[in-house]
């Protein structure tokens, strides 16, 4: 892998002691699937997760544009604190989630869109994904069609992501829910460590390198994180690594 940036290096080893570990979902603990509801979660995920936040006092989470009901369902088995639809809504936190005004209307347009231009809708508790991996030509003509749906809908913000243009709340993002989480036990004082693949991720990336952490890229692309992982698997294998040690 070439890459200008320098993020070459594989992480080092967590430290359970220090560190509040916050990982995406989508291409970062499982591949990327042609269809957003074909992604392969390995059986044991759930539970090494969860055997990893007791190592870590508690100081896991799942940080995902993925909607909650969703991460809730693919997660099964890990009980920790969860982060959704970009720092949206959130489960373990006590926190309401953002729903703007004109949320159902705004869905009826993004699913009638989709039908009439051969894309995928993917609805969203609190916004909705428009996937036009199976016509990447349409990258344009969906773009354009998001803009102006915000511009009708003020409290939602385009979100660019891999092979797709989502729709989220406006005022929320991955950084942002790190920086939330990290004031709150039992994140507050420890190592923020960041991993994830997507563009969606570099905010909260380029946070966590300048809070004291650490971002772990995954894959290709250029990123504000000082390590990389090649694939989920690698970063499975990275976070099993941390239970075995001790
Ligand atoms: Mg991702």
């Amino acid at each position: 892998m070439s890459d200008p940036t320098g993020a070459e290096d594989a992480p080092p080893a967590l430290d359970p002691a220090q560190d509040a570990l916050f990982l995406d979902f989508d291409g970062c603990l499982v591949e990327i699937a042609a269809r957003p509801d074909a992604i392969i979660v390995p059986k044991e995920l759930g539970k090494t997760l969860t055997a990893l936040s007791e190592r870590l006092g508690g100081a896991l989470a799942i940080v995902s544009g993925r909607s909650l009901p969703e991460l809730e369902t693919f997660l099964a088995g890990f009980d920790g604190p969860m982060v959704g639809s970009h720092g949206a809504e959130s489960r373990g936190l006590g926190r309401a989630p953002v729903r703007p005004e004109g949320l159902a209307a705004l869905q009826d347009e993004m699913a009638a869109f989709c039908a009439e231009q051969g894309l995928l809708y993917e609805p969203k508790s609190l916004g909705g994904g428009l996937h036009y991996r199976a016509r990447p030509e349409l990258q344009g003509v969906t773009e354009g069609f998001a803009a102006e749906l915000v511009a009708r809908y003020p409290g939602f913000e385009v979100q660019l992501a891999k092979m797709a243009v989502e729709l989220r709340p406006g005022g929320v993002s991955k950084d942002r829910a790190l920086e939330m989480l990290s004031q709150i036990a039992p994140f507050s004082g420890r190592r923020p460590v960041y991993a994830g693949d997507d563009v969606t991720d570099e905010p909260a990336l380029a946070w966590a390198e300048a809070h004291g952490g650490f971002g772990v890229k995954v894959g290709d692309g250029v990123t504000a994180a000082s390590h990389r992982l090649p694939a989920p698997d690698q970063v499975r294998a990275w976070l099993k690594a941390a239970l075995e040690d001790y």
